[in-house]
């Protein structure tokens, strides 16, 4: 992939981690307003998990980045999030498995997978006020811009906002799924806090697609 060099993989990740570590604070505080106020701490230390593994073991492509993160979210994060973005980020590891040089496509469509699988576990669907109604928009978005035979960097960018938009959308959603539909007025105007740690890991993927110099 003349996209991906060796060492964009770990920088995805890392991106990421930079970013749900800096956002930790806020996305408990959102959790707080009707759920247990544990969300940024989960996440953060999930994707610190991750980062240890790739730094002990670098990955050799984009699969086994994911397999380790996927792990880092099944054995650290706590909580209803940690299995969801497990099995995300394991599926779209085993769909990116035999694949030599990923396309923009091919990641894509991995990115699809493990959503397609993650909905499957939480048994989700969109308008739930969950992660998914950032998540599934932000697939939509990137498989447009990537059968125009853009880079990945674009179809990033295309996911990033799209989740974006996703995320801010739920604010007037009532919630029906996870811990927050325990008290689904409380959370009227406050934007989900997994669809918000959606929105935060496109846009710290597009971020380093964008600014990365071509290997
Ligand atoms: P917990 O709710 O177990 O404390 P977190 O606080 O880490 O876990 O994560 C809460 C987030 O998980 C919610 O904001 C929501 O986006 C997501 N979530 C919870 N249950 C589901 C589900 N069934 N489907 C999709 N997303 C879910
Ligand atoms: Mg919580």
């Amino acid at each position: 992939m003349t996209t991906l060099d060796q060492s964009l993989p770990s920088k995805l990740i890392t991106a990421a981690s930079t970013k749900l570590t800096n956002e930790s604070d806020a996305l408990s505080a959102l959790d707080a307003v009707a759920g247990d106020g544990d969300h940024g701490v989960n996440m953060a230390a999930a994707f610190s998990d991750a980062v240890r593994r790739l730094t002990e073991e670098p990955p050799a492509n984009l699969a086994a980045a994911f397999r380790s993160t996927s792990k880092a979210f099944h054995n650290t994060a706590g909580g209803a999030s940690g299995a969801l973005l497990g099995s995300f980020f394991s599926t779209a590891a085993k769909a990116l498995e035999e694949i030599e040089e990923p396309s923009t496509s091919d990641v894509v469509n991995a990115l699809d997978r493990g959503a397609a699988r993650l909905v499957a576990v939480g048994s989700s669907k969109l308008g739930q006020k969950t992660m998914v109604d950032a998540l599934l928009p932000a697939v939509v978005a990137a498989k447009l811009v990537a059968g125009d035979g853009a880079d990945l960097g674009a179809a990033m960018s295309a996911a990033a906002d799209a989740a974006s938009r996703g995320a801010e959308a739920t604010a007037t959603m009532h919630p029906t799924a996870g811990r927050a539909r325990y008290a689904p007025d409380d959370s009227m105007g406050s934007p989900d806090p997994g669809a918000t740690t959606i929105a935060h890991i496109f846009a710290a993927w597009a971020e380093v697609l964008n600014t990365e110099v071509p290997a």
